[in-house]
Formats: structure tokens, sequence, C-alpha cells
């Protein structure tokens, strides 16, 4: 057996390069809130493997069902025959779905994958090709949802010709989108979101006309682009357009959807109705699973054999799936969301006021426990905090190409947990501003 540092060396010469890394650790074991490196470092968790292990690692009673599962049949494979865990996830699911016309499901492997699925749906159910994206947004890295990406060019970057047909308009991103006026009376503008909506209007009428433009693909709160919720009545605005103009509108709730927001949905904060829900991350805690759901009608139309994948809605991550959505019930944990994400926020929007970090806190934003903190520009503050609360014992993550912070703990994570979080959080704010 190797020792920490011999895994690390093994890893760094053998795993892909393009993979990027927070920590120089190997990961040996997870429970709750906490991960434990080899060598046995331990760290809170603020950021479930990207919003993945939402119910903490290892939740018992996830385990259980995979376990129990693993024992009776592994793998089914969708275009063989119906398997019964794929089944019981559907029926578990559909009471939760944000309305009850999205009665029909397609599940797959990753949230990429899903999003490709939401658009081959939309292509065919419509009879269009194009796609509307925000700026910002992200959607995956196949070679459909990179051309989908638009929060980073690294994702992109020198892997094109990515798929043709993807319009982008600029998703309403109000802490950037300041606009100053110069001593010489000249205005200029640090974003160009003045009014999205209008960008929408006039991107139907100069570059995809409505009658080539399949759907409309938003994440209700943007998520690799900043934590970003957009203003009340964006979303119905957007809906309307797409009602005027038979365009269907996905909601990628990849990262936002499954309680993330303190909602099951993060469109239920603004009451819109999705033609194409996308969901993964979450809805298995850690195991590989994604999905969509839509309305009947829509999904009828694809022809038998059309959709597939040899591992899509595997049995082992359905019945981890179940166990997920019985957890929110008996557990209470969009409950927890909203408790302990007024905590969280609390210290941020304290941190925020507090003259001796002000100078450092551009913008404190989010929904439930998907919240950010925007620092100042040009300082790189949020690498800073974020180095700070890795040394103190905290496992946190930056996101967008503005200089943010992003807490995703545990939709679980216990009062005593946050508070320890928070201590850190407030700690290394206030030593990064000293
Ligand atoms: N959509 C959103 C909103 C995401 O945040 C992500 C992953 N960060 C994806 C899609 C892609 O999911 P995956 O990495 O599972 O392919």
């Amino acid at each position: 057996t190797m020792s920490a540092s011999k895994l690390v060396q093994f890893g760094t010469q053998h795993v892909a390069k393009g993979i990027g890394r927070l920590l120089p650790e190997v990961i040996e074991s997870g429970a709750g809130s906490y991960v434990t490196m080899e060598g046995g470092r331990k760290y809170l968790d603020f950021t479930c493997g990207i919003g993945v292990t939402n119910l903490g690692h290892c939740h018992p009673a996830v385990t259980k069902a995979a376990q129990a599962q693993v024992g009776k049949l592994v793998h089914g494979q969708v275009n063989i025959a119906f398997q019964k865990p794929y089944l019981e996830l559907i029926e578990a699911m559909k009471p939760i779905m944000p309305d009850p016309s999205l009665d029909t499901f397609f599940f797959w492997n990753s949230g990429s994958e899903a999003v490709e699925a939401a658009v081959k749906l939309a292509r065919h159910a419509t009879k269009k090709q194009n796609i509307i994206v925000m700026q910002g947004s992200y959607h995956g890295r196949t070679m459909g949802t990179m051309a989908m990406t638009r929060s980073k060019t690294i994702y992109g970057e020198n892997y094109a010709p990515l798929m043709p047909g993807v319009f982008s308009v600029p998703f309403p991103y109000c802490a950037q989108c300041s606009i100053s006026k110069h001593s010489d009376g000249k205005f200029s503008f640090s974003n160009c979101c003045q009014d999205p909506v209008l960008q929408l209007e006039l991107l139907l009428k100069r570059e995809t006309a409505p009658s080539d433009t399949a759907a409309i693909i938003i994440e209700p709160v943007l998520g690799e682009g900043g934590y970003v919720p957009p203003p009340p009545g964006y979303f119905d605005a957007v809906r309307k357009i797409c009602d005027k103009n038979n365009i269907l509108l996905i909601c990628d709730e990849v990262q936002c959807g499954y309680g993330r927001t303190g909602k099951m949905f993060a469109v239920e904060h603004y009451g819109v109705r999705p033609d194409i829900l996308v969901m993964a991350k979450g809805i298995a805690n850690g195991f590989p699973l994604s999905a969509i759901a839509s309305r009947k009608e829509l999904m009828d139309m694809q022809k038998p054999g059309s959709m597939g994948g040899t591992y899509g809605g595997n049995a082992v991550a359905c019945a981890a799936g179940v166990a997920v959505l019985d957890a929110f019930k008996k557990e209470s944990i969009l409950d927890n969301v909203n408790a302990r994400g007024a905590e969280l926020r609390k210290i941020l929007t304290d941190a925020q006021k507090d003259s001796k970090t002000s100078k450092i806190v551009h913008d404190v934003r989010g929904l439930g426990l998907m919240l950010a903190l925007e620092c100042q520009p040009d300082h790189n503050y949020a690498s800073k905090i974020q180095t700070k609360c890795i040394e103190k014992g905290m496992l946190l993550l930056t996101t967008s190409i503005y200089d943010t912070l992003r807490f995703i703990p545990a939709l679980n994570i216990s009062k005593e947990d946050m508070a320890k979080g928070c201590q850190i959080i407030k700690e290394a704010i206030e030593e990064v501003a000293a």
C-alpha cells in the first residue's frame, strides 16, 4: 500500500491532466458533512462533491437501499425490460414535480447527458433546431453541452467545432450591471444585461427566428455562472415569450434543484412551468443518475428505439434515488435548508455590513443553501478566503469568472456543524480583509 504522498504522486503522473483539482490529497472516506483524507486529515465539506452528496456522504438509508439492490439486480438495461427501482423512482418523483404536467421520465447517468436528452426531445417535439442559452450558463462537457456552456471559455477552448445552432442572451445578473457615470459625462456599462428580456426579444428578431428555435434553456439559479437567482418577473417574461413563439422552456435544475434552494425545485420560487425539467447531481446522493421529466404528449412523439443508453437509470442508482426522496420526507430536509441557510446568510451579510470586512464584499446572494459571496474584483479575495478555509479544515469552492465563493453544504447539515462552518468563514474573511 502506498503512502498518501505516494498516492498523490501516482495520481499526478497517471491521471488525465485536463482534470482540475482543488487539493493535492486523496479522499479516503466520507460520513455526513465530513470527509477524511488519506493520512487522516478531516474536512468539513461545504462542497458536497459539487452539489451531489446533498444528504451528506454515505447517508445510512441511501447506503442501505443501494446495498440491498446490489445483491438483487445491478444492471437491468432499459432497452431489455423495465426494472422495479426505475419505476419506483418515477412513482416517488411524480408528486414532487413543479408542475403535474411533468409526468413522463427518462433517466440517464450524468447531467450533461440529461441536458442532451432534453435538447433531443425539444428538437424532435417542435421539429425545430436552434437552442437559446444564457450567458454564464453551465450545461456540461459533452460536444453538445460544451456548445451550450457559457460560463468560462476554458470548457470549450481548443475543442471546437462544437454543436451549431446555439445562441446566447444575457442572464439578469444585477450585481454586475451597475452603470457608471464618468466625469466627462459619458456612461459606461460594466455589463450589458440592462434588459435581458429585451435582449431575448431582439435575439429572436435578429439571429434565430422563432420558427427555427426549439427551446430556451435556463438554470433557474445560475450555478457555475455565479450562484445568481434572477429577479422576480424575469421568468414570467421568458415563459410568455416561449408560449407566444411555440418555444419550449427547459429548466436545468442539475445544480439548483432537489432542495438546494429551500424548495424542491428552484423554479418553484418563480411559479413558472418548465416544459422539460433536467435533474442530476443530488438525485441519487452520489450514484451516477440523471433525469428529464416532461409532458407525455411530447415524449410520446419520440420513436421507440431512438432513445436509450447502456447504463441509463441503473437499478442501484435508482434504488438510491428512491431512498433520497424518502429521506427528504422523513427528515424534513427543506425545513433544515431554510433554517441553516438563514444562519449562513447572516454570516455573509454581516461581513458585508461590518466595517472591517465590507470593503472586500461586493455582493451576497442566493437561495436556501445555494449561497454566494462575490468579492470586489482584482484582488483574488475569493481564492484567498478559500485557501484560509481549507487551512482551517473546511472545503469550499469558488464559482464563475467573477471573484465569487459558493457555499454548498449538505442539506441536512446539523446546526452545530453549520455554526462551525460559519465561524471558519467569518475568521477567514476577517483575516483576508485585515
Ligand atoms: N447542468 C448544470 C446546471 C450543472 O451544474 C452541471 C454540472 N456542474 C451540469 C449540467 C453537468 O452535469 P454533469 O457534470 O453530471 O455532466
